[in-house]
């Protein structure tokens, strides 16, 4: 990321990271973000709190989707990701509605 966005629950800068290191759960949680989710099988998206997952937060992101399930088709195809927008997809897509 180039720029420095910092947001008021941000105070303070976060440690900077190796660029080939995966991004986890605690990251996502302490930059205020949300998981994004998505099944390939249905279709089906959505946005979770990170930490509402019972899953360790020093999970890298992209090995979270194998731990998950969609609730839609049972498809065990989930991709995993960090927010791809601000407040995340849903929100994202109401405004163009
Ligand atoms: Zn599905």
């Amino acid at each position: 990321m180039l720029l420095a966005r910092r947001s008021w629950h941000q105070s303070r800068p976060r440690q900077k990271q190796l660029a080939n290191s995966p991004v986890t759960l605690n990251d996502l949680a302490s930059d205020g973000k949300l998981l994004w989710l998505y099944c390939t099988d249905c279709g089906r998206e959505r946005d979770i709190d990170p930490t509402s997952l019972p899953l360790p937060g020093s999970m890298p992101v992209p090995s979270v989707g194998k731990r998950l399930k969609c609730s839609q088709c049972r498809g065990r195809n989930v991709t995993a990701a960090p927010e791809l927008h601000p407040g995340g997809v849903t929100q994202y897509r109401e405004r163009f509605r």
